[in-house]
Order: C-alpha cells, then sequence, then structure tokens
C-alpha cells in the first residue's frame, strides 16, 4: 500500500516534471529578453546622452557604464568607480531618468551601483591636512626632493588654498580624488581650461597631496616645455636611456601645458611611448591643456585618443561668486601678517565685478593695490583701486573676442570648435552657432560681414538672420532665454 502511494507519487512527479522544467525554462527566457530589452534601452539613453552632452563628456562618464533592470521600474547603472557613481548620481541622475522615461514609461527609478570588483565604499574621509607650508613673506619655491628634471612646485598651491565653484568644481574634484588614492582611479586625468583658471595650482596640489600622504610614491611634474628640453638635451647628448629611466619609472607623471608639444613630431613621439609605459603600468598619469583633447591640433590622432581615454574635467571662466571668494582667501593671506592694510568687502566686489578676464589677473589686481597702498601709506577704497588698476581696467572693458564667444559657446553646448564653425545645419549645431554669432553681434564692434568672416567665411545676410532668430527666440522659448542669459554672464563676467 506504502509503495503503491510511493509509485503513485512518483509518476505525478514524472509527469509533473517537464511542466515545471517548461516554467523553469520559460523565465530564464523572459530573463533573457528582460536582459535584452534593457541593453537595447540602455543604448539609445546612451545615443541621447552622447547626442546631448558631447563626445568627451560622453566618454568621461557614461562609456563604462552597464545597467541591469530587477524588475520593470527598475534600473540600476554599474559604474566602474565609485567616484564615477557618485558624480553621475549627483550631476546626471534626472536628466538619465528622463530619458529612460522617454524610451520605456514604466521605469520609475534608476540607482546607481559602483561595480563590485571596485572598492565599495569611499576610502575613509581624510583628515584635512594641516597646512605643510607656513605661509612665507615671499614665495619660496621647493624643488622636488628626488627628481631634480621635475619644476619645482609652489608651495601656495595646495588644495587649501583652491577655492571652489560651479566652474572648476570637477577639475578640483577629480584632482582630489587622484591625490588621495593609493590606486589608479581613472587614467590619465586631462584638465584643460583657458589661461590662468587654475590647471597649474591644482597640479601643484596633488603633488604636494601625495607626497604628503604617500611620500614612498614618486611624483613628478614637468611642464611640455621642460619635458622637450630635457628629451631634445638627451639626444643630443646620447644619454636618450637616463631620460627614458627617469620619466619612465615614476608612479605618478605630470605634464603640464601639453599644448606645447602640438607640431614637435619627435617629443610628442617621445611622450606618446612614455605615457604608454606608465599607462601599461598602470601608474597615473596627469595632462593640462588650454583646450580639450579633441582640440589640440597638430598633436597626433593616436594620442589625442589616448589622451581623453581617462577622464577630461575642463575649468571654465569663473563666474562672480567665485571670484570674490578667490579675492577673500588671496587678501587674507596676503594681509595675514600686515595688520596695518585693510581691502574692504566693496572693494574685493568692485574687482571681482570688473576683472573677470582670469585668475591671474584677478590676483595680480589685487597684489598691485595692495603693494601700492604700503608704498604710499594709502587707504585701499574704489577710487584708489580705479586709478591703481587703470590699464587693466581698460582692457578687461574691451575684452570679449569672437574666439572666446566660439569657445564659450562650443563649450556651454559640448560643440568642437571645428562643427562650431562648420557649415552643418543641423538643430544642435547650427543653434549654438546662431546664437554665438547673435552674442558676437551683442558684445562686440565688429561689423556683420566681420563676424560672417569669423564664422568660416559666411555671408553677412547669414549673420543677420542668426541675430533676429535668436533675438525672436529669446521672447519666445524660455530655455535658449536662459541659456543666452548664462552664457552672457559667463562672456561679461
Ligand atoms: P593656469 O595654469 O590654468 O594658467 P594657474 O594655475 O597658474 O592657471 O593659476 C593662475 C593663478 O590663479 C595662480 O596664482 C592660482 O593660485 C590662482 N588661481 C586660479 N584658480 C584659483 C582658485 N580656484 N582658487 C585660488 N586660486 C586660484
Ligand atoms: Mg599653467
Amino acid at each position: 500500500m506504502v509503495q503503491e502511494n510511493k509509485n503513485k507519487q512518483m509518476d505525478a512527479m514524472a509527469k509533473t516534471a517537464p511542466s515545471q522544467n517548461q516554467k523553469q525554462f520559460g523565465s530564464a527566457a523572459s530573463a533573457d529578453s528582460q536582459t535584452n530589452l534593457c541593453m537595447q534601452e540602455w543604448q539609445r539613453v546612451r545615443s541621447r546622452l552622447r547626442a546631448e552632452l558631447g563626445e568627451a563628456t560622453f566618454n568621461s562618464w557614461f562609456q563604462s557604464l552597464t545597467a541591469t533592470k530587477p524588475n520593470n521600474k527598475r534600473v540600476i547603472l554599474h559604474a566602474p568607480t565609485p567616484f564615477i557613481g557618485s558624480w553621475i548620481e549627483t550631476h546626471y541622475l534626472p536628466r538619465i531618468l528622463n530619458h529612460w522615461k522617454s524610451e520605456n514609461k514604466i521605469v520609475k527609478r534608476i540607482e546607481i551601483m559602483a561595480r563590485d570588483h571596485m572598492p565599495q565604499t569611499e576610502p575613509a574621509p581624510i583628515v584635512r591636512p594641516q597646512p605643510v607650508y607656513r605661509p612665507r613673506s615671499k614665495p619660496v619655491f621647493e624643488t622636488h626632493s628626488r627628481d631634480d628634471i621635475g619644476a619645482p612646485l609652489n608651495p601656495h598651491y595646495t588644495f587649501d588654498n583652491f577655492i571652489t565653484g560651479k566652474s572648476n568644481e570637477l577639475a578640483h574634484a577629480a584632482a582630489r580624488r587622484v591625490a588621495e588614492v593609493g590606486e589608479v582611479v581613472f587614467n590619465p586625468l586631462f584638465l584643460y581650461g583657458g589661461v590662468g583658471l587654475g590647471k597649474t595650482h591644482l597640479m601643484h596640489a596633488i603633488a604636494w597631496e601625495i607626497r604628503r600622504s604617500t611620500p614612498d610614491r614618486r611624483v613628478l611634474y614637468v611642464s611640455a616645455e621642460k619635458f622637450m628640453y630635457h628629451f631634445v638635451r638627451a639626444v643630443r647628448f646620447k644619454d636618450t636611456m637616463t631620460f627614458k629611466q627617469q620619466f619612465r619609472e615614476v608612479d605618478v607623471l605630470m605634464v603640464d601645458d601639453i599644448q606645447f608639444i602640438a607640431g614637435k613630431e619627435s617629443t610628442q613621439e617621445e611622450f606618446f611611448h612614455t605615457f604608454n609605459t606608465l599607462f601599461d603600468k598602470n601608474h597615473q598619469v596627469i595632462i593640462s591643456a588650454d583646450r580639450s583633447p579633441s582640440d589640440l591640433e597638430d598633436i597626433g590622432d593616436r594620442i589625442c585618443s589616448r589622451l581623453g581615454c581617462g577622464l577630461v574635467a575642463d575649468i571654465h571662466p569663473t563666474d562672480y561668486e567665485l571670484r570674490l571668494g578667490i579675492l577673500q582667501s588671496k587678501a587674507d593671506n596676503l594681509l595675514r601678517n600686515n595688520k596695518e592694510i585693510a581691502v574692504t568687502e566693496d572693494v574685493l566686489e568692485f574687482l571681482a565685478r570688473r576683472i573677470s578676464s582670469n585668475v591671474r589677473d584677478l590676483e595680480g589686481a589685487l597684489r598691485r593695490i595692495i603693494a601700492s597702498a604700503s608704498f604710499n601709506s594709502k587707504l585701499i577704497t574704489i577710487e584708489m583701486a580705479k586709478s591703481e588698476l587703470r590699464d587693466l581696467l581698460r582692457t578687461s572693458a574691451k575684452q570679449v573676442t569672437v574666439e572666446e564667444i566660439q569657445r564659450i559657446v562650443a563649450d556651454y553646448y559640448n560643440l568642437r570648435m571645428s562643427e562650431m564653425l562648420s557649415t552643418r545645419r543641423a538643430q544642435i549645431i547650427a543653434r549654438p552657432r546662431q546664437i554665438a554669432m547673435y552674442l558676437c553681434k551683442q558684445l562686440t564692434m565688429l561689423s556683420l560681414p566681420e563676424i560672417g568672416r569669423k564664422f568660416g567665411g559666411r555671408d553677412h545676410t547669414t549673420v543677420i538672420h542668426a541675430v533676429n532668430r535668436i533675438q525672436e527666440l529669446c521672447q519666445t522659448d524660455a530655455t535658449i532665454n536662459e541659456d543666452v542669459a548664462s552664457l552672457r554672464r559667463r562672456l561679461e563676467a
């Protein structure tokens, strides 16, 4: 009886088995199709992001991101490092969600995770370093103890002395990250931006920080010019072996102002090999330039594409608040040991409003009025600053050039300069180009034909059309109106 029952049960199981198998097979199939769907959707969201943000930004943040969907409503994006994950989370999450919803409106939530093989937790919070270098009465440059081929580091160029705002927040965060984390997070780190916006300051700050926290790591900072100088010398004295060793055996190599080696074939070649050797050893390379990797003309394509394959962080021109913050900090530093001179807030505000070209000029202006006040025992007032800085204020009033407008508009819309000047009519390029023409008309003294010529030799009627169109759109389209206002602020700032 018992046996009979068992047999019946076995039979029953045998009968149900295929259907269970089928069921299991069915769920695997639906999981597969879910995965496929997710991949397709992510592919389309990626295309949208690429078109919207431009190639450089896209490659920095989204290239290595993968997506999974635990259920219909939830998407998980897997970032290669916690830094990239948290940056995407704070800067791009709503945008990604919107795009995803337009592809599939059932999706309600997107989460970011750092991938398993990467450290799951942020490194322990860094205790803010005590400034290692006490302010001195005059700047003393310290040479790198181990590598005298490296350039001296300026003791004032530390993270503590670097003031952040919207325009440099990415570059600053990336620099800190590279300096603080022993492992290589992104390679290379490519910092770019106009003159006097803090690229060298950030590189020195990285070097100081690494020397402080991990003195065993060998850090070498050179300008591209110095790199070339050492290379040419090594060739002349037939000592390229030593040269190669010096540059290829460091843990962190920083080359400042890489645009300098544009067009210099053999230096480029040598740099390329140095770069590759370090890259293959997973040693950190940090590069700065006055333009993005893709805009570096006369630097070979293979170098450009390698330079852009890590994290590309740009530094935009400062806005008023940041300039004021920098001035306050610089004034504090300069006057720390000088109780007789004071610079009032209204003078700082005046400088921040009127000197917008770059931080170097801003700092120079502050130093000048402080020097003048101490030599002549004068009180620092706005009137005094105006007369002391006559020349600077005059040049800074007629600052904006067509090239600057083109560059800032191109950066804002993540276009290349070549696209800005091209004849392409796709709206994504043509609209920013029209905005740039409009701003040229508003902010420079150039005539319409002159503006046309600067935009790849266009006719003045094209410029008139652009100016009218943007004027019209500023009345009817809130986004364009805001974009134009923001660009104008940047240019006039
Ligand atoms: P770049 O290398 O981009 O041409 P630098 O790094 O030489 O510019 O900066 C020029 C000057 O401006 C330096 O004295 C630097 O300390 C100062 N500076 C630039 N940006 C900042 C900032 N965000 N905070 C404090 N000082 C800054
Ligand atoms: Mg510099």
